[in-house]
């Protein structure tokens, strides 16, 4: 398959802010040339959620059928629920050259890189515990209980941060977001990506 899009993967600790920068990167780029990975998820739908746009939550006898129909390109057991990444929807969007951007944990990271190399990390940090546990409590979306088990979580998925290609640290929005407009303004000025999307240009200058 022709894959012209590139594949973004966006991992961070629950609470860091990686969904808060992935929809503020999308909202700053309405034009239709990147968009984001809409999971299958088994966990309870969160209060403001909509199905169909954070998740298509499902039952776990549907996850499990679909694992079986090998309908997910990578999924994983996160927090106690399954998430997976649609196969069909990844490779439709990627073939039609948009990128697309997956927020998905080390485990599916891991998946997803074994399958289309080229494919690009970036990890993101809060700038210190205390905030990272500040901001999950003022998300006010989880009960003290899920957040206490997040929180005990995010230290074993920081430990994976140096298997991604960039790192951001979510200290000031505003300086965040800029980072990762220039990682994806970076990756798409590489030298084979400019030429392919550029072919006219490149047959007229190279080839006489
Ligand atoms: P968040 O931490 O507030 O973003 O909480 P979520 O419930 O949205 O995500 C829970 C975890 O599942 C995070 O570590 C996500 O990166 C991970 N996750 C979400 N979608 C996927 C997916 O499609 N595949 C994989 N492998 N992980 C996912
Ligand atoms: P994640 O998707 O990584 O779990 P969210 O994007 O839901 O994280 O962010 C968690 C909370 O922290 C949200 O309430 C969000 O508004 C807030 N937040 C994100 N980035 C920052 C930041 N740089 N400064 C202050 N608050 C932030
Ligand atoms: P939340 O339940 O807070 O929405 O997500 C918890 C974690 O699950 C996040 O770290 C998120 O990145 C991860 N996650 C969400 N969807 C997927 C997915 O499809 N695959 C994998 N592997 N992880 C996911």
């Amino acid at each position: 398959m022709a894959r012209k899009g590139t594949l973004f993967i966006v991992s961070a600790p629950s609470g860091a802010g990686k969904s808060s920068l992935i929809k503020a990167l999308l909202d700053a780029n309405p034009s239709s040339d990147m968009k984001v990975s809409v999971s299958h998820t088994t966990r309870a739908i969160r209060p403001g959620e909509v199905d169909g746009t954070h998740y298509h939550y499902i039952p776990v006898a549907d996850f499990k059928a679909q694992i079986e129909n090998n309908e997910f390109f990578e999924w994983a057991e996160v927090f106690g629920n399954y998430y997976g990444t649609s196969r069909v929807m990844i490779e439709n969007t990627l073939a039609r050259g948009i990128d697309i951007f997956l927020d998905i944990d080390w485990q599916g990271a891991r998946q997803i890189k074994e399958q289309i190399t080229d494919a690009r990390g970036i990890f993101i940090l809060p700038p210190s515990r205390e905030e990272l546990e500040r901001r999950l409590n003022s998300r006010g979306q989880d009960s003290e209980e899920i957040i206490a088990s997040r929180m005990a979580e995010a230290e074993a998925e920081m430990s994976h941060y140096n298997e991604y290609d960039y790192l951001i640290i979510n200290d000031d929005f505003s300086t965040a977001l800029e980072d990762l407009h220039a990682i994806v303004r970076a990756e798409r000025l590489g030298s084979a990506k400019q030429a392919a999307k550029n072919s006219v240009i490149m047959k007229d200058l190279l080839v006489k």
